[in-house]
Parts: C-alpha cells; structure tokens; sequence
C-alpha cells in the first residue's frame, strides 16, 4: 500500500510532511507526498524540511526520491526504525525540536532508548520552543507511558543558529502508549517569565518583562532577566511558563529588529490572555502536536480520548486529517463554551 498525500491541503505547511514521515515509519507504510509547500512564496523542501527527511531516512533505513532542496515530491519507502545514537545537523536556521518531533513517535515505539544529538535552531519563530517541548508537551507525553529526557547544551536563535540540543527517548514499553483525557487545567499554581538576551542591549528584557510583570500581577521574583554568552546570539525570546495543577502551558514572543521590547511583551500577554479566557487544557500549539501521540496511544488500546483547547487553527485540523490518512482513528471537534473540544476514537 502506498499513501498520496497532497502536501498542499488545508494548512498546507511542512507539518504535513512532518506528521506523514512520522506515521509511514510508525506503520510502515510507504508514502508519496505532492505540491510540498506548493502555496508557499519559496516551495518546495527547504533545508529545514530536508532535514526530517533525512532524519527519518535515517532513523529507517528508508529509500526516498526527491528528498532534494525546492522539491515539491517525495515518495518515501521506510524500513523498520531502529533504536540507536543518532546525531543530525538541522543547518543554521532550522528547527531541532522540529526534527526531533518528526522521529520521536517512531522511536517512542522501540524496545531499547535513543539518543538523539540535535544542532540548529532551538528557539525559532514559528517552532515549538525547547522549553516548550520541555514544560508543556514532553509532561503530556509522560502520561501516555513514554519518557523523554532533554539537555539543552547551547541556545540557537533564528537566524544564526548553532544551537545544540540532546535528547534521550525512551521506549513506551511492551503495553504501549495508552490514551488520557486532557480536559482541564486546574488552578494555577505558580507562573514566571523569563527574558533570554544574548548580544542584545540587556535593558530590553527588563522594559519586557516590567510590561509582563504589570500585566499578570507578578513580583520581581517571577520575572527573570536571563543573559546568555554574546556568541550563543543574537536573539531574544521572552516566554511565559504557567503551571496548573494538571499541565503546565509556555507561551512565546521572539524580539525583533523593529519591534519595540514594549510589543513583544504585549504580543505575549495577548496570547496568555486568549489562553486563560478559553478555559481550555491545551493553548493552540499544543492542540495540533497531541493529536499525533494521542492517535497513536488512541489505535494501539482500541479506546477513545478527548481534550479541551482554546483554539483550533488550520494547523490542527489538517493535522486531524492527515493522521486520519495513516492510521484507523477518527477526530470529532465540538465548540465547549469559549474553549474547543476534541475526541480521538478508533474508526
Ligand atoms: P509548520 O508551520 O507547518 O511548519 O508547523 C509549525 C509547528 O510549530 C506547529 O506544530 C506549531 O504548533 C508549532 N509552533 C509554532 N509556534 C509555536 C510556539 N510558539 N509554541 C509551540 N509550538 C509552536
């Protein structure tokens, strides 16, 4: 069997690439992807993108064609995914923990631990933060039986890169993922900002974090400037951890050239505000990334699960409807009051 994706559905961006080499190589079943980016301003694969391809011929023994810079094809025939030491190179502006999502669920599977040696991007615009991965997504992965340990060696902002980034996967074990309900946050426990400056003037994270400090009602001592080496930039990232009783969410706001620190302060507290207004479990982000673990624990039990989010963006449902091309589950969205609720049941 073999699966067609066109690559240019619905969001039309490289998760659908990402989310189809994770799934053939968790099933094995070969897929050929079209229009990559095809409504893009530059189509086609670019390095970040090629390098989950890579990653996942790799960790598969895969045989690929048109795993090339600016294709808009690739067929993808994986082999049995193997545990091991593996050490990929994602370039100066691309994402690790992208890299490592597109792997993850494949070895997630196996019976020994990987390790996972990342350089590149780690906190990209766009991508999900190592201390997104870290706080929000790998704790939820944990409750579905699988362990992950991280090690973020260096920083890598966009565009310079030269990050590095370690990560320890280990296997569900012979039960396999088992499916939770992600419904509620709880109350909130505790919530800090940190500002990370590196070869940026330092008063730029305190106007920053003095404008999150007013705004969420937080003391001095949940707002934490943090300078890194001058060679581990330029860039600046301000980020929002909250932390409930039952998850915690990170949220993020990336300085740049013409954006006074006082805006991206606020573009943060809009997007903590969306959040907590909502209700909701899962913020954005976290919606469209659970849909992939949660189907894989939701085929491997035969049981359903459901979760709550503030919003579902185009990413999530062309996600849902990818996920649905490779594996026997079926995704049900429902508006719930100002949050969405989504259910994941076996076909
Ligand atoms: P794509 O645009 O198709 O390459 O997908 C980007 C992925 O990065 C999606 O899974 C987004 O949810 C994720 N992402 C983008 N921005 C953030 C963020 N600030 N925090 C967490 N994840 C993010």
């Amino acid at each position: 069997m073999l699966i067609d994706i066109d690559a240019s559905q619905g969001e039309g961006g490289g998760q659908i690439l990402r989310t189809s080499l994770a799934l053939s190589m968790c099933t094995g079943t070969p897929v050929q992807l079209s229009n990559i980016r095809a409504r893009r301003p530059k189509p086609g694969l670019m390095r970040q993108h090629l390098a989950c391809v890579q990653a996942a011929m790799a960790v598969s023994g895969a045989r690929a064609s048109g795993a090339e810079l600016g294709s808009q094809q690739l067929l993808f025939e994986p082999g049995p995914p193997r545990a091991g030491d593996y050490r990929f190179s994602v370039g100066s502006a691309g994402s690790c923990t992208l890299v490592l999502q597109t792997i993850w669920p494949a070895l997630l599977q196996l019976d020994a631990p990987s390790r996972v040696e990342l350089s590149g991007g780690t906190h990209n615009p766009m991508a999900p933060p190592v201390d997104f991965i870290e706080r929000a997504y790998a704790p939820l992965l944990r409750r579905l039986g699988t362990d992950v340990e991280l090690v973020l060696r260096r920083h890598g902002f966009y565009p310079a890169g030269g990050g590095e980034l370690l990560a320890t996967v280990h296997p569900a074990g012979p039960q396999g993922l088992q499916p939770v309900d992600v419904l509620e946050r709880g109350a909130l426990r505790r919530g800090h900002a940190e500002s990370l400056i590196a070869a940026v003037p330092y008063n730029v994270a305190e106007r920053e974090l003095a404008v999150v400090g007013r705004a969420m009602g937080w003391a001095e001592t949940q707002l934490k400037p943090r300078q890194l080496a001058p060679q581990e930039g330029p860039g600046n990232v301000l980020l929002a951890t909250l932390e409930y009783e039952q998850l915690s969410e990170v949220f993020v706001s990336f300085g740049e050239k013409m954006l006074r620190a006082e805006q991206v302060a606020q573009r943060l507290v809009a997007d903590v505000r969306r959040y907590q207004a909502s209700g909701a479990a899962l913020g954005e982000h976290l919606a469209d990334q659970w849909a992939l673990p949660l189907a894989l624990a939701v085929h491997r039990s035969g049981r359903a699960a459901r979760y709550t989010c503030s919003e579902l963006t185009d990413h999530a449902h062309t996600n849902f409807r990818v996920i649905e091309r490779f594996l026997p589950v079926r995704f049900t969205t429902e508006a719930a009051g100002s949050a969405q609720s989504v259910m994941a049941q076996p076909a």
